[in-house]
């Protein structure tokens, strides 16, 4: 258990955890996860005092310094390091037409089926999904057996592609892939129906096959817009962020002077009736979105659609989760607008999920756009002299499934050498709401003054905390738990020599170092791009 408390959940093989300990333990993380984030302010349920409202959530104290900073990671990655990227910030009302342009009205819908004896809903698409995850963790778990009995020599290739039970698990696999693939894109309900039934998948809260029909369920919010009821206009809350930019593509372009390939990023809240949401912040009926729109020449889409894969994939690993948090999902059906998709998928505590989507576009949005509109909206291309409607690769990630993951590959319990126990939060020093802690060892002998004075001197560049309250161990406890990766000790000596002791949130080792210095100390152990580390633009920005 500790194990997986200690972010290294994914080397899960290596523990002789038994299935139901095991599942035990990832909700265990999970259930540990949701309340450290509610007791020390980064995540509270919306509403809270009226019991909550569904998969709705807010942020607090320690919660919004850290989305902003993944925000400014994400944004800084974009918009700083590409010449051909720039930003905007479109409106969440937009005309309702657009939605029927963009095919949201007819076809942003979720396949759902309810459970007739727990009454519980679900989606059909997602049961079927993790009976597919099922067979992956049958085949894995063989893989593991075998690896511990064979151990240096064992060849996982060979094994993978000989043992029985493992190719009997992946024809499994394979054909229920197939036949789910298929039922998607040819929008079969009857069908994803009977692929449960035969899979005998049962409800996890009835642990019934009592299944009604499926049915198709739009996403989109409605609202109306207008002060009398004749007049008012209905109008949707956006479920992307994307459509803003494509509606206000050529605005940027030409008062930009931007030349195909460019991009347009944004940053902003999406709204969507999902149908089932039980999972924390992880699926949420208000979000918040980072895309790209990158426009780029038709024909050359799918090799800017490889650059991207690759280059969004390298953003998330520069964090040092470890590369094995990370892989690739290709879409089994792609979007009614899209010739290419994938998903970067994140190892949370409840298994490999989605984090962010990476989406060739085609022309599709663009040209509807243009149809419905009536407006020209193509490019003119002054090397070919010639106009045509770009096509748009996507990248799209969700602020909060990163806050999610990167949390719980942060969260640790960690026993000390005292016997002592710690909780602590090896956030990224670059992404931690609170830089630096700032202590008096007593309350008393001049210390407070001259640690409010250390204070003053860095307040202004990083976010800085002071704490004078309970026993020097208490206060390194309380900043471990909230992640601040450096905390400042001011004791007698360093009314004399002006030095003062820094401690160091993972090693938990303490160094002296003079007050004049501590400010590029810190400015380069918690920089985005400090050298050391991967996060660096050479690995988070496309080369020119
Ligand atoms: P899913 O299959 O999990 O419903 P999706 O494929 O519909 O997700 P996209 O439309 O590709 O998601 O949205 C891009 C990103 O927005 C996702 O990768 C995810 O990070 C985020 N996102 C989408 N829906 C939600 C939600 N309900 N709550 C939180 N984040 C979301």
């Amino acid at each position: 258990i500790n194990a997986y408390l200690c972010g290294t959940f994914y080397e899960k093989s290596k523990f002789k955890l038994i299935d139901i300990e095991k599942k035990m333990a990832q909700e265990d993380v999970f259930k540990k996860l949701v309340s450290h984030c509610k007791e020390y302010g980064f995540v509270f349920p919306s509403s809270d005092i009226y019991d909550g409202l569904g998969a709705v959530y807010d942020y607090g104290q320690m919660g919004v310094e850290l989305k902003n900073n993944i925000k400014k990671y994400w944004w800084d990655s974009m918009v700083l390091l590409h010449e051909n990227i720039v930003g905007i910030d479109s409106a969440i009302f937009m005309h309702p037409t657009i939605w029927k342009a963009s095919g949201h009205v007819d076809a942003f819908n979720d396949p759902l089926i309810d459970n007739k004896d727990s009454k519980k809903r679900y989606r059909a698409d997602v049961l079927i999904e993790d009976q597919l995850a099922k067979y992956d963790d049958k085949i894995n778990k063989e893989v593991a057996k075998a690896a511990k009995r064979f151990g240096e020599s064992f060849d996982e290739a060979q094994f993978r592609s000989t043992n029985g039970r493992v190719l009997e698990h992946q024809a499994k696999r394979d054909a229920l892939h197939t036949r789910f693939a298929k039922a998607l894109n040819d929008g079969n309900l009857d069908e994803l129906r009977q692929i449960i039934i035969d899979e005998e998948i049962v409800c996890p809260i009835s642990g019934t096959k009592n299944w009604t029909e499926v049915r198709q369920f739009n996403l989109m919010f409605s609202t109306e817009m207008g002060s009398t009821s004749e007049g008012a206009m209905k109008i949707y809350l956006r479920p992307e962020t994307a459509q803003g930019i494509f509606v206000n593509y050529l605005n940027v372009q030409k008062t930009g002077r931007m030349k195909v390939p460019f991009g347009i990023a944004q940053i902003g809240k999406a709204f969507r009736n999902e149908i089932v949401a039980r999972q924390f912040i992880f699926r949420m009926r208000e979000f918040e979105q980072m895309e790209m729109q990158f426009f780029v020449k038709p024909g050359t889409e799918l090799d800017w659609f490889k650059k991207w894969k690759e280059i969004r994939l390298k953003w998330h690993k520069a964090l040092g989760f470890g590369d094995a948090s990370y892989r690739y999902h290709d879409h089994d059906k792609l979007a009614h607008y899209a010739n290419a998709a994938t998903d970067i998928e994140f190892l949370m505590p409840f298994g490999f999920k989605e984090v962010e989507g990476i989406h060739s576009r085609t022309n599709f949005d663009l040209s509807q756009h243009e149809k419905f509109s009536g407006k020209s909206i193509k490019y003119f291309d002054p090397e070919l002299n010639e106009s045509y409607t770009p096509y748009v690769i996507e990248t799209s990630i969700g602020v909060d499934r990163m806050f999610l993951s990167i949390m719980s590959a942060s969260y640790c319990e960690e026993q000390l050498e005292n016997g002592e126990s710690r909780v602590v939060l090896k956030l990224p020093a670059a992404l931690a709401p609170v830089k630096l802690a700032v202590m008096p060892l007593v309350k008393k002998d001049g210390l407070p003054e001259k640690a409010r004075e250390v204070i003053d001197s860095l307040k202004f560049h990083f976010h800085c905390q002071y704490d004078e309250k309970d026993s020097i161990g208490k206060r390194y406890r309380r900043q471990d738990a909230i992640g601040t990766p450096y905390c400042v000790t001011v004791d007698h000596q360093t009314l004399e020599d002006n030095c003062v002791t820094l401690r160091n949130r993972d090693t938990m080792q303490q160094e002296r170092v003079a007050i004049s210095e501590l400010n590029n100390i810190i400015a380069d152990r918690v920089s985005i791009d400090r050298k050391s580390t991967r996060l660096n633009s050479s690995h988070v920005a496309l080369s020119r």
